[in-house]
């Protein structure tokens, strides 16, 4: 099947160009990558000879649909103003590079509440998320908030909280939805199955609306159903299982999205994967 957007999350170590040359050695159609290390609050702007380089190789690889990941450390919903703001210095700084490089999106974890509740946490990130509004506005990349697993106090694992965000946010800045598949089925989906899948998707419509899924992570899960613990496993040797993968590469609402491999062990499983992929679409 032409027109499939299935890729992985490559290495930028080197500069962030080697994001799409790797993602071209494992055949894929589309990367995500981190713009900067994600484990670090200081972190620069792209150097201009980087962004010729990284036009070149995407030129030169024809990938589409390119996606960045922000920092772990990033927290939107923090309890405290204090880190809050360091959060949304540093939001910022991770969109000026996605805006740099032109990216179509950038993939976020929602946050945690810590010691706040969930609703409040929710608060929170509309209004940290709202003071970005005109930034967003200036540039072509749209903030993918992604499904969590609801590991400790993360928000973001019930549909509801994601309805909540794009009910919110989605008038005041271009803003959508990422599944992944392993924190959505370690959240409680359901997703083994053909008519899971219809089940979950059904519920996502009702609380969120469809039309703001823009993209899936593709990861099958080491723990269980409900589990809430986010432990990627090899696409078919997880909980999941591969008719959980087969339902997404034969359902019209999913298999024309860009999907992202998250899973272990880097390029010589991804290129299996994604033949593996393709094959689940035919
Ligand atoms: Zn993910
Ligand atoms: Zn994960």
């Amino acid at each position: 099947m032409k027109n499939l957007l299935i890729g992985a999350h490559t290495s930028a170590q080197g500069g962030v160009h080697h994001a799409l040359l790797e993602g071209k050695e494992i055949g894929a159609t589309t990367i995500q990558l981190f713009t900067a290390n994600q484990k670090t609050w200081h972190t620069k702007p792209i150097a201009e000879e980087e962004v010729a380089r990284w036009e070149e190789a995407l030129a030169q690889t024809g990938l589409q649909k390119i996606m960045s990941h922000d920092s772990y450390l990033i927290n939107l919903g923090s309890p405290s103003a204090e880190s809050r703001d360091k959060s949304l210095q540093a939001f910022k700084n991770e969109l000026h590079r996605c805006h740099q490089l032109k990216l179509d999106y950038l993939n976020f974890h929602p946050g945690a509440a810590l010691d706040s509740s969930a609703e409040e946490c929710l608060k929170q990130i509309v209004e940290s998320l709202t003071q970005m509004e005109d930034m967003a506005a200036s540039g072509p990349t749209r903030l993918l908030i992604e499904a969590t697993a609801g590991q400790g106090s993360s928000v973001g694992h019930k549909f509801e909280h994601l309805g909540y965000l794009i009910e919110h946010l989605h008038k005041k800045i271009p803003i959508g939805v990422c599944i992944d598949t392993c924190h959505i089925f370690a959240a409680g989906y359901d997703i083994r199955t053909k008519e899971g899948w219809d089940q979950t998707l059904k519920e996502f419509d009702r609380t969120v609306g469809l039309k703001h899924l823009y993209a899936l992570h593709l990861n099958d899960s080491k723990n269980p159903l409900g589990s809430r613990k986010d432990r990627h496993a090899p696409i078919g040797e997880g909980e999941i299982g591969i008719e959980g993968f087969k339902a997404i590469m034969q359902n019209s609402h999913l298999k024309h999205l860009p999907m992202y491999l998250e899973t272990p062990d880097g390029v010589e499983l991804w290129k299996k994967e994604i033949a593996l992929l393709k094959k689940l679409a035919e």
